[in-house]
């Protein structure tokens, strides 16, 4: 069992398996909200264990379609971990079980503040993978 919370502790969550994938994102959007490293997780794995009346979501503004989910007690940003899509993406820095998993990409690179060097093999997209 993998376990994962906000910094308060109020939300919490499990994930039954490892993550199938990890990415980071380095659009201004995620750094701002701090949830560039992101876990991809499946919804069947994942369970929010607490707090769930706790979760306030930012709702995406257009072109953006992602609204963004935070605990509303310490402002740490969870991911869309309200979201009803199959698997998505959650705050890989909210998990409070280690393991291995390798970052498979970034993403948004060319968003990337000049002062942070990108330290592994990775693949690197200037935008999302699939434009
Ligand atoms: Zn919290
Ligand atoms: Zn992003």
């Amino acid at each position: 069992m993998i376990e994962g919370s906000c910094c308060c502790n109020s939300v919490q969550f499990e994930l039954t398996e490892k993550p199938s994938m990890m990415g980071m994102c380095h659009c201004s959007r995620c750094r701002k909200v701090g949830a560039s490293s992101l876990v991809f997780v499946e919804s069947d794995k994942f369970k929010i264990t607490a707090g769930r009346d706790k979760i306030a979501t930012f709702k995406a503004q257009p072109p953006y379609e992602y609204d963004r989910c935070f605990c509303s007690v310490c402002g740490t940003s969870l991911g869309e971990v309200l979201s009803e899509m199959d698997s998505f993406p959650i705050n890989a820095n909210c998990l409070d079980t280690d393991f291995e998993i390798e970052n498979q990409f970034h993403e948004f690179v060319s968003e990337k503040p000049h002062w942070l060097k990108i330290g592994d093999r990775a693949k690197q997209f200037p935008k999302h993978p699939h434009e």
